[in-house]
């Protein structure tokens, strides 16, 4: 870029008055709303009794591990940030096996090929533009490039924040990834229902029961039509079809509660669960840089 452009730049986005701008280009807003799926890796299971299900029930025992980026004609909202921080993540695109450790001394095994910041580059966004960030809950392959969107304005609920926050923090989680949230610009949920951008196409959704401020995220696509993000509400596919509940949801009887709303919403809305984990799903979806609207 040259210095002339340098100066340019600097001042549309002192004025705030231009498109957002990514690089050399001017990333314009949609005109409206789309999803980005990014591939987060592959996370290895090895106990599938933690959900209550045999190996020989599932087709497969891996997790695929989802990050997501909504594009709204009126702001950017990042949806979950993976399992491994991008600073150990080796350049070169093969995938690598990472070992993450737990501060409980719990260890899980990743698959991974590409940061999540090069593949939102590839989609047209730097983590500094994102204006909103959520997560489905607070566990670690939710939660692990959290610090890179601490400029983006929160949507929590208390109960959950309160739990990320606490002396000592649940299992699962690994609160040096979400840490640099205690400062951002937050807005506490109290609703059922959050609509973030206004226009009921981006909703947030209260389903508690796997952590006690879990959230879906629900969207209108003009073309996709609506689509629900499951979080951590089912992880495979056969929890669903053969109502198993993990071992290690918050509160179980929560969940069972929670799963049976969310149906009758699925079906009022005539709506399609996208259950993140769900390897053989999420294998099939278009990534970034292409896109659902
Ligand atoms: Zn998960």
């Amino acid at each position: 870029m040259s210095h002339m452009l340098r100066l340019i730049v600097a001042g549309l986005r002192f004025l705030g008055s231009g498109p957002a701008l990514v690089g050399q280009q001017a990333r314009v807003p949609p005109p409206s709303p789309r999803l980005y799926v990014f591939d987060c890796g592959t996370l290895d299971v090895a106990d599938m009794g933690r959900f209550r299900l045999k190996r020989e029930e599932v087709s497969t025992d891996k997790l695929s591990v989802g990050c997501y980026l909504v594009a709204h004609p009126r702001g950017t909202l990042i949806w979950d940030t993976g399992a491994v921080p991008d600073s150990l993540v080796k350049p070169g695109g093969a995938p690598v096996r990472y070992r993450i450790a737990l501060p409980d001394a719990q260890e899980r095994f990743v698959t991974l090929a590409k940061t999540l910041k090069a593949q939102l580059a590839e989609a047209g966004y730097q983590a500094a533009d994102i204006t909103h960030v959520a997560l489905s809950h607070y566990h670690y392959d939710h939660s692990a490039n959290t610090n890179d969107f601490a400029s983006a304005t929160w949507l929590v609920r208390q109960v959950e924040r309160d739990a990320m926050f606490a002396a000592k923090p649940p299992d699962l989680t690994q609160p040096s990834s979400y840490s640099a949230l205690r400062g951002s610009k937050t807005t506490i949920i109290k609703t059922d229902e959050h609509d973030v951008f206004g226009d009921g196409t981006v909703v947030i959704k209260f389903t508690p029961g796997h952590t006690p401020g879990h959230q879906v995220l629900s969207l209108k696509l003009a073309k996709t039509g609506r689509v629900v993000l499951a979080g951590d509400l089912y992880h495979y596919p056969e929890e669903r079809t053969l109502g198993r509940i993990p071992t290690f949801d918050d509160n179980q009887e929560q969940t069972a509660k929670t799963r049976i709303a969310l149906d009758a919403f699925l079906k009022t809305n005539n709506a399609q669960l996208w259950i993140q984990h769900d390897f053989a799903a999420n294998a099939k979806l278009k990534k970034a840089p292409q896109y659902y609207d």
